[in-house]
């Protein structure tokens, strides 16, 4: 007959409880030794099993949704520039918006912390079981361009739509034609009140007829996400720079040149 530990071992492993399994035996020789009671043997034993699998489900979770680098609000100095402000955020990171089917848009220019915010709601969704996915505006319109060379937009475009949130990022800083406008239109326009975006982008909604080189449609898409969307202006100061503000000259200098083709 085989020994009661041994089979006790053979049967976790049949349940996948291998963080049982691994611990079972020297938490038995503790709680003996401490006098404590079974079922609270049992509830730390499970309790690690639990916890070791919402961790992994977190780490897929997060892996799934392709983040550039992982973010946290935590990290955030919302003292640096006026928006937002720590409440709005902590507010947006309750995530009832996920629950409305609402979007979110960061507007600004570049080194605000659009990224870094987008970021760290898409990581809090993720905590909260969610599927996210986190995209650049250019890789999206290229991915929608290959997709549809290769006749499998539907699937694409069906894959975006049942995430519970796409983040799409850096909208503006490239232009898109009128081909690749029309495929960024059927995202925004699937999503609409289905699912929540959060979008970033340097340009002010009156210049996304330039974006899309074509007004009426940036009118449409506008409408859809803005008709229940939380926008958020950042103004000020690109944190990049922070600690590297020049001394102030003493002679009055000409303004110096502004470049705008610097991605965020
Ligand atoms: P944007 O997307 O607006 O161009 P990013 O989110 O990429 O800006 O921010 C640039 C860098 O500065 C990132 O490393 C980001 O973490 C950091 N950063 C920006 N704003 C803040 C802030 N207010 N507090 C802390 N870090 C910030
Ligand atoms: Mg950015």
């Amino acid at each position: 007959m085989m020994e009661p530990n041994n089979l006790l071992k053979e049967q976790l492993h049949l349940l996948h409880l291998d963080i049982i399994n691994q611990s079972f035996a020297a938490k038995a020789v503790e709680y003996r030794k401490k006098g404590l009671d079974y079922v609270e043997y049992l509830a730390d034993l499970v309790n690690e099993q639990v916890r070791h699998r919402q961790n992994r489900s977190l780490n897929q979770r997060i892996g799934a949704a392709h983040f550039p680098w992982i973010k946290v609000v935590e990290d955030f100095d919302f003292a640096y520039n006026k928006q937002p402000s720590r409440s709005t955020w902590l507010d947006l990171g309750q995530l009832q918006f996920l629950q409305k089917k609402e979007n979110v848009v960061l507007i600004g220019p570049p080194g605000v912390g659009k990224t870094h915010l987008a970021i760290s709601l898409g990581v809090k969704a993720c905590e909260a079981l969610h599927r996210v996915l986190f995209i650049t505006a250019a890789d999206l319109v290229t991915q929608l361009n290959t997709t549809k060379r290769a006749n499998l937009l539907p699937d694409l475009l069906s894959k975006l739509s049942r995430l519970d949130l796409l983040i799409i990022d850096e909208l503006g800083y490239l232009p898109i034609d009128a081909e690749e406008a029309n495929l960024f239109f059927q995202v925004i326009s699937r999503k609409y009140e289905k699912s929540s975006l959060i979008l970033t982008t340097n340009k002010p909604f009156d210049e996304w007829g330039e974006i899309f080189k074509d007004p009426v449609l940036a009118a449409a898409l506008l409408d859809r996400l803005l008709h229940h969307a939380h926008i958020i202006k950042i103004t000020g100061k690109s944190y990049r720079m922070k600690g590297k503000e020049p001394a102030k000259p003493s002679i009055p200098q000409p303004d110096s040149p502004v470049s705008n083709s610097n991605p965020g």
